[in-house]
C-alpha cells in the first residue's frame, strides 16, 4: 500500500527535475541569447546611448499582405528605418512589397524558407540550403547582397552555426522580445517591452499580426515619451554591416 502510493509520487518528482533540466538545458544552450553556438548581435553598447538613449526595431514573419504594408506606411510617417527577417516562401509570393521594404532604405535579413517547427532539427546541409534559396531569392528581388540572418524561433545549434558559417551570414538576434505573439494585448505587450526598454536594445516585433499596426503605433509613442531615439541596427551596433558573399558561385 505505501510502495504504491510512494512509486506515482517519485515518478511525478522524476518527470519535474527531468522537465527542469531540460528548460535549464534549452534557456542556456539554444536560445540565441545565450551565444553559445552562435555569436548573435543581440544589442548595442548601452554605454554608447546614456546621453541620447535609442533602440533598434526589428520585424519578423514577413512579408504579410495586409499587416506588413500598414506597418511601412506608420514607419514611413515617423521617418524611422527598421530591419524585416523576411520568410522566403512569403518573399517570393509578395516580391512587390520586398523590393518596396529595399527601396525605402530599410534593411532586409534572411529568416528561413518555410519558418518550419522542423528547421533546427535539419542537418546543416540542408539548413544550409534554405538559407541559401531565400538568400537567392532576396538578392535577386532587391538586386543587393542579403547577409543578415536571424534564426526561426531564435533557437541556435551547432548545425544552424555551421551552415550560417559556411554562407558568412550576420546572425542577429534581440534584448527585447515584446512577445507580441503570445499575447494581443497592446497593453500587456507594452508593459513587456517597457520593463525590458534599455539603451542600445534590439526589439523583436512581429509584423504579421492584426494588432502589429496598432501596437506600433502606441510603441512610437512610449518611446517618444521615453525620449529614446529609433536607429538603424547598424547605427545600434555601432558597425557597418558587410559581407563577403559571392553571389556567383
Ligand atoms: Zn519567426
Amino acid at each position: 500500500m505505501t510502495l504504491s502510493f510512494l512509486i506515482p509520487s517519485i515518478l511525478l518528482i522524476l518527470s519535474l527535475i527531468t522537465a527542469g533540466i531540460i528548460y535549464w538545458f534549452w534557456y542556456n544552450c539554444f536560445r540565441i541569447e545565450s551565444r553559445r553556438y552562435l555569436k548573435a548581435l543581440c544589442c548595442g553598447n548601452p554605454a554608447h546611448f546614456v546621453e541620447a538613449p535609442a533602440i533598434a526595431l526589428t520585424f519578423d514573419d514577413g512579408i504579410h499582405p495586409e499587416y506588413t504594408p500598414k506597418i511601412l506606411e506608420i514607419l514611413e510617417k515617423h521617418q524611422i528605418k527598421a530591419t524585416f527577417f523576411l520568410i522566403g516562401e512569403k518573399a517570393q509570393a509578395y516580391p512587390e512589397w520586398v523590393r518596396y521594404i529595399h527601396a525605402n532604405g530599410h534593411q532586409i535579413g534572411i529568416h528561413s524558407f518555410y519558418h518550419r517547427n522542423s528547421f533546427p532539427f535539419q542537418s546543416a546541409a540542408a539548413i544550409r540550403d534554405e538559407l541559401e534559396q531565400t538568400r537567392l531569392i532576396l538578392s535577386r528581388l532587391v538586386g543587393t547582397e542579403i547577409f543578415l540572418f536571424r534564426p526561426p524561433f531564435g533557437v541556435t545549434n551547432p548545425m544552424i552555426a555551421q551552415a550560417t558559417q559556411q554562407l558568412n551570414l550576420t546572425t542577429i538576434g534581440w534584448s527585447i522580445r515584446s512577445l507580441d505573439t503570445r499575447s494581443s494585448s497592446i497593453e500587456q505587450t507594452l508593459k513587456r517591452i517597457c520593463k525590458k526598454l534599455h539603451p542600445g536594445g534590439i526589439i523583436l516585433l512581429h509584423d504579421t499580426l492584426p494588432q502589429a499596426p496598432e501596437l506600433l503605433e502606441a510603441l512610437l509613442a512610449l518611446l517618444d515619451k521615453k525620449k529614446y531615439q529609433i536607429l538603424s541596427l547598424e547605427q545600434i551596433l555601432q558597425i557597418k554591416f558587410q559581407s563577403s558573399l559571392n553571389l556567383t558561385k
